[in-house]
């Protein structure tokens, strides 16, 4: 089945059920100072849950464009790494708002998985709540009831409240969760240990796929939890995923979703998916981090250096240099790949179609800079090499070349190990220190008409910081 088919699968199923189907919000949030990017379908409607405001509907369903890059749910470090988390997602979504409960949401989950899409139940495994002594939460046992008429009680397993319990905040509405999980492995890997041993230990063939928050309690400021008097139902199953299973593939990026960016990214470089570990995760990276860009500035987010805008250069900058290094690309040639997403995702998410050409220019213009720094910063690394005396490269130097020309450290190390040469990485970093305590006193002692403020402390950590090129984060204020 198409990925195309499931996904429009998804949304006639809720349909059916009286749900009134509503449009992705866009990835990029301009008016919410807790969330830079939307990471989860139900951000659009959270001021339903937090009752302040009354939606005209109580049955929704979408699919929607998600971000996680920063912020509670970072998972930018494993994306090309594993196979099943992505910068950019779709999450399918159904809601109820004040209308039905735990019942419909869990039954309505499993007949759209095992009827409509007619996947086998022996491949699916589903979590509940275990409860919480301080919260003074028993197990969810209202859901382990109704998982009982349906499944296997030896395929309902107990999750903790790190898995199983969502909490929009320190304060607000939360509630348990019951999420449901695939074992798409081989019968013999199957035999040699229990999928339930598996769950949530990030094996890339037991994953979860869909989760059910049942939205019960209020948490006041106290911590104390009051029970709610108009429940709700908040659903995610992420769509790559979804289709993973559906095309009996072992790897989101063995889906239709990726294979046609992947073969356009293989006839541009020359090199093959699937041959080498190194070369697959550098095409993924690409796959996965073209989505993310492309669609970021579709919603008006261009690449910048400060906030959000800063967020999505690096996510590029990272997809570049992967190429540089394993795919040995030297020209601009990722904007290229907008076309095909336009071709896959444009009917669903028309906006990727409308912003195409800002989309190719906007990522071409980067490419081509970043190439220009990388270039400049190899041919002056070749110099400092040629000066160096015995086998180590002066930290102040890989410094020098990181400050003043945007050089990336890693990338650095790897052509100083290729080269059998080491970095000094204690001096390198001691020299980044320094650096940032320099800026610090400079910010401390400004008395001119523009007021540099320091945004480092406010500053989410996105994995790769120090790693990049980029060191100055300053946003300027008139006074
Ligand atoms: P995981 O434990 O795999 O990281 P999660 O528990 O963080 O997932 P949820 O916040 O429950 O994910 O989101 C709902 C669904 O969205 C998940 O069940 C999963 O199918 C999907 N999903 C979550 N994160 C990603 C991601 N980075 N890429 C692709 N799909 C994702
Ligand atoms: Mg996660
Ligand atoms: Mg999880
Ligand atoms: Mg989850």
């Amino acid at each position: 089945m198409k990925s195309k088919e499931i996904r429009q699968r998804f949304l006639d199923f809720y349909k059916n059920k009286s749900h009134t189907i509503v449009a992705s919000a866009p990835i990029v949030l301009k008016d919410d100072p807790s969330l830079m990017f939307t990471n989860a379908g139900m951000n659009q409607f959270k001021e339903y849950f937090l009752g302040n405001s009354i939606p005209k509907h109580t049955r929704i369903a979408d699919t929607q464009k998600c971000l996680r890059v920063s912020g509670k749910h970072n998972d930018l470090e494993e994306v090309g790494k594993d196979t099943y988390h992505h910068t950019m997602f779709e999450m399918l979504g159904n809601w109820s708002i004040g209308d039905y409960f735990k019942k419909e949401a869990i039954e309505w989950a499993w007949e759209f998985l095992t009827k409509e899409l007619k996947i086998n139940p022996n491949h699916l495994y589903v979590t509940i709540f275990e409860g919480h002594k301080e919260d003074g939460l028993e197990k969810d046992q209202e859901a382990f009831e109704i998982w009982k008429e349906i499944i296997d009680e030896k395929r309902i397993l107990l999750g903790n409240k790190k898995d199983n319990f969502w909490e929009m905040g320190d304060q607000g509405p939360c509630g348990p969760a019951s999420e449901i999980h695939v074992d798409i492995r081989s019968d013999e890997e199957k035999a040699k240990v229990p999928g339930k041993d598996l769950i949530n230990q990030d094996h890339p063939q037991v994953v979860e796929i869909w989760n059910l928050v049942f939205i019960q309690f209020n948490r006041l400021a106290s911590g104390k939890l009051q029970e709610l008097p108009a429940k709700h139902i908040d659903t995610g199953m992420g769509f790559e995923r979804l289709s993973m299973v559906m095309q009996g593939v072992q790897s989101n990026y063995d889906t239709d979703v990726f294979t046609p960016i992947i073969a356009e990214i293989e006839t541009i470089t020359g090199f093959t998916y699937g041959k080498d570990e190194a070369t697959n995760i550098a095409i993924r990276v690409i796959a996965d981090h073209v989505r993310a860009v492309a669609f970021a500035i579709a919603d008006g987010q261009l690449p910048s250096n400060t906030g959000a805008g800063y967020v999505i250069r690096r996510i590029l900058r990272r997809a570049i240099r992967y190429g540089f290094t394993f795919l040995n690309t030297n020209e601009a040639f990722i904007y290229k790949l907008v076309k095909t997403l336009v071709i896959e995702l444009g009917e669903a998410f028309p906006e990727i179609k409308k912003q195409q050409h800002l989309c190719e220019n906007v990522i071409q213009e980067e490419e081509i800079s970043f190439l220009r720094t990388l270039a400049q910063g190899l041919s002056l690394l070749d110099q400092m090499i040629a000066q160096s005396k015995g086998k180590t490269l002066a930290g102040t130097k890989a410094f020098e070349l990181y400050d003043t020309y945007g050089f990336p450290i890693d990338l650095t190390s790897l052509i100083l190990e290729e080269k059998g040469y080491q970095l000094d990485e204690e001096e390198f970093k001691k020299a980044l220190q320094q650096q940032k305590n320099r800026s610090k006193d400079a910010a401390a002692s400004t008395t001119s008409d523009w007021v540099i403020l320091r945004e480092d402390d406010e500053e989410e950590f996105i994995g790769y910081d120090y790693l990049d090129a980029e060191v100055k984060l300053v946003k300027y204020r008139k006074i």
